[in-house]
């Protein structure tokens, strides 16, 4: 009979796995995390998620400013006794999708003392994407967003075209920002363990865009239509587009000088934009 895994810490902190906890153990690991976001004084460091203080011990001694966003009752106390006495702490409990952060950043920038605003977090699994989304779509003014996440994600992320793992994520993701694999984490390193290996990537957000995109609704309209059937040529799962007939959709294949043929993982993201460019001269 397998055996039931502890999850209980020596303190009797029972890990909650619907909130994805599990705590980095391993300090050269947190140190290559910390090193990876290259944090000064000028910054604000928005952390997500600190769960134990794990990255947050290391984080407030380099910072600016360290704003912590934790959803769990019952990490609030033990945070705010620990890194309040640093007095360059702030704990909001809240959930991170809820989170406005736009406001705040504005706020703290204000003053003028902070410059940069850098992102950082060992994310929990299950809103992965959402964060990350929502932070690359809201165009919020960090520098950075460095962040640990399940390897097959991290994958995704920086998959180029014509493999496997390429796909819509990667392409909204490479859009905003310059992805850089920071390192691979593997799963002993955390408690409790997870079932699956993590991978830290540092998105350096693109203040200027280098993909010339006319319209961004369309053009990740089209991102999404292509992979929704990808195993479809082109000409075929473009039709997923509301408003646009299959007899358009190859003139503008035509006139972005794409074969019709092609299936939406063996094209660029520059290739996609001058695709949804076409579609929209049709539609
Ligand atoms: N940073 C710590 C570390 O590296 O050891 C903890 C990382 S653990 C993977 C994820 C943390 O995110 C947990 O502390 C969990 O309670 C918190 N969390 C989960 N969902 C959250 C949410 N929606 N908003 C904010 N924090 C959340």
């Amino acid at each position: 009979m397998a055996k039931a895994k502890a999850r209980q810490s020596k303190d009797g902190f029972k890990f909650s796995k619907s909130l994805g906890q599990n705590f980095l153990q391993d300090q050269g690991i947190i140190d290559e995390i910390v090193d990876a976001a290259q944090i000064g004084q000028e910054d604000l460091v928005i952390e997500i998620g600190p769960g134990g203080g794990a990255l947050t011990k290391e984080l407030i001694k380099e910072a600016g400013k360290l704003i912590a966003v934790e959803l769990d009752d019952r990490l609030i106390p033990e945070l705010n006794a620990r890194f309040m006495p640093y007095g360059n702490f702030q704990l909001i409990h809240e959930d991170i999708l809820k989170v406005d952060l736009q406001e705040i950043i504005h706020r703290e920038l204000e003053s003028g003392q902070l410059k940069k605003v850098k992102v950082i977090g060992n994310l929990p699994y299950y809103i992965t994407t959402p964060i990350i989304m929502g932070l690359l779509e809201k165009g919020i003014p960090a520098d950075s967003i460095t962040i640990m996440m399940q390897k097959e994600v991290g994958d995704r992320i920086l998959a180029k075209p014509n493999t496997k793992a390429y796909g819509a994520l990667s392409i909204a993701v490479q859009y905003y920002s310059e992805v850089e694999k920071v390192l691979d984490v593997p799963r002993h390193c955390f408690y409790p363990q997870p079932n699956v290996d993590s991978i830290v990537l540092k998105l350096n957000i693109k203040k200027q865009k280098d993909i010339e995109v006319v319209d961004e609704g369309l053009f990740f309209e089209t991102v999404k239509a292509g992979f929704g059937m990808r195993r479809k040529t082109l000409l075929n799962s473009l039709t997923l587009i509301q408003g646009i007939d299959k007899g358009q959709i190859g003139k503008a294949l035509d006139l972005a000088g794409i074969d019709p043929a092609r299936r939406a993982e063996t094209l660029t993201i520059e290739e996609f934009a001058t695709l949804a460019k076409a579609i929209g001269e049709f539609k």
